[in-house]
């Protein structure tokens, strides 16, 4: 991540002031966890969230934020309401627009950009393109936009830091590196609830066994990517636009303790590794302290208790969605909007007990046959895209996918 480092400003704020897109979701929450260790070093400037009013309110009561957003403008009323007869009370904003402010406040440092799904993008890039440390946990918000959204970073000299525990790893795994170095980047995959689920019986799994991830607490909609490891595919495409990369010069290893989080390969025959217990903590308070480094809350590994580690290579047959994903860097363009959204939409079915789970791949490559590639550079652009798939991926259910 070449921009990442030459972007690096040398002094941090004596006290970060952070916004936090998507507070009330797992990272978010992991997030507000690490900044309540030190509070001292950073205050809350933002928050927001969709729905959860009410973990909304009491994050605001706790931390006492400027600014509260709560996207879904249904619920703007209701949110206010809570704070009367309080001494304190936000300045309260509603909708994308809502969104976009937290996200380049001026007196805001750093941004959390922790909003799940496309939904994330335009608060995302407003953090970019305000020049703010953008610590980017939405991977979809990447994904789909491709370089729109490095190229904002670099513009604007935003530190762009990332959240993903993989890709944070692999960002220290490189410190230090100079880029003809590196052989190879490996992502690392626990590969999810299913990784030995008889592949006969895979047709029939519900939605709550695909959200019980065996190692990792978190949102449903990245818990299902995790069965699918359709995350692992947005994750490859992730780590080609984070580190400058082509497709050949990712691998993927299955690894199912989830204790080395990735690793880099040297030309010398050097392999790096980082390894921490599984917790989102981990990467936050490393890209909250970044150069530095602060407690996270998480204990270090105790080596003689670890237990073997293991690694193998992912079954293509078992885990269409990562062939998917391959198939998206190959093409470029738009497809890569295409397949976040229509994976989006699928996931979503699925959760509704809508569609199969072996149904997810299914749409998503009917989506990405019909809908071709095109170059899409602008915002508006790629949400219209984001739109069409959206749209062809629910018409294909209706009329294509059999109801469970
Ligand atoms: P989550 O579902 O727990 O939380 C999502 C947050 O986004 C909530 O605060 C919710 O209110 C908000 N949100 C949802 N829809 C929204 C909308 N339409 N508009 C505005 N806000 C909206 O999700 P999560 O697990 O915390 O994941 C967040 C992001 O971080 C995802 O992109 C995920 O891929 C990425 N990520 C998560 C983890 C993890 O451990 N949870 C790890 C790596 C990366
Ligand atoms: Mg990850």
């Amino acid at each position: 991540m070449a921009e990442t480092q030459t972007n690096a400003r040398s002094c941090a704020p004596e006290v970060a002031r952070v916004s936090i897109l998507g507070a009330t979701g797992s990272v978010g929450v992991n997030t507000l966890n690490v900044i309540e260790q030190h509070g001292a070093k950073f205050s809350v400037s933002a928050l927001t969230a969709n729905n959860n009013i009410d973990l909304l309110y009491e994050q605001c009561q706790k931390f006492h934020p400027e600014v509260a957003v709560v996207a879904n403008e249904r619920l703007v009323d209701e949110f206010s309401a809570k704070f009367n007869g309080s001494g304190y009370k936000p300045d309260i904003h509603a909708g994308s627009r809502g969104l976009e402010l937290a996200a380049s406040l001026d007196e805001v440092d750093y941004v959390m950009a922790a909003i799940v799904g496309a939904a994330g993008l335009p608060a995302t890039l407003a953090a970019a393109q305000a020049g703010k440390r953008t610590l980017l946990a939405n991977k979809e918000a990447l994904v789909m936009s491709g370089g729109l959204l490095m190229n904002a970073a670099r513009t604007h000299a935003a530190e762009l830091l990332p959240i993903d525990s993989e890709h944070n790893a692999v960002f220290q795994c490189l410190a230090g590196s100079n880029a003809c170095d590196v052989e190879k980047i490996i992502l690392t995959a626990s590969g999810g609830p299913f990784l030995k689920h008889p592949l006969d019986e895979l047709a029939d799994v519900t939605p709550e066994q695909a959200v019980a991830h065996p190692n990792w607490e978190m949102g449903k909609k990245i818990s299902v990517d995790s069965a699918t490891m359709m995350n692992k595919g947005l994750e490859i495409i992730e780590a080609c636009l984070l580190f400058e990369k082509n497709a050949a010069d990712i691998e993927v290893a299955i690894h199912p303790q989830s204790i080395i989080h990735s690793l880099v390969a040297y030309v010398d025959g050097s392999l790096i590794a980082h390894l921490a217990y599984p917790d989102m903590r981990v990467p936050i308070a490393h890209a909250l302290a970044w150069p530095q480094r602060i407690r996270s809350g998480v204990s270090g590994i105790d080596l003689a208790k670890l237990g073997p580690l293991e690694f193998t290579e992912p079954d293509r047959l078992r885990f269409p969605c990562l062939q998917l994903a391959y198939q998206v860097l190959e093409s470029g363009g738009s497809a890569a909007i295409v397949l976040n959204a229509a994976n989006e939409v699928a996931v979503s079915s699925f959760l509704d007990s809508e569609i199969r789970f072996t149904e997810i791949p299914h749409v998503i490559d009917a989506a990405l046959q019909h809908l071709g590639h095109e170059e899409v550079q602008e915002l508006q652009m790629i949400l219209e895209k984001d739109q069409q798939a959206r749209s062809y991926a629910r018409t294909f259910i209706e009329q294509s996918v059999r109801p469970s």
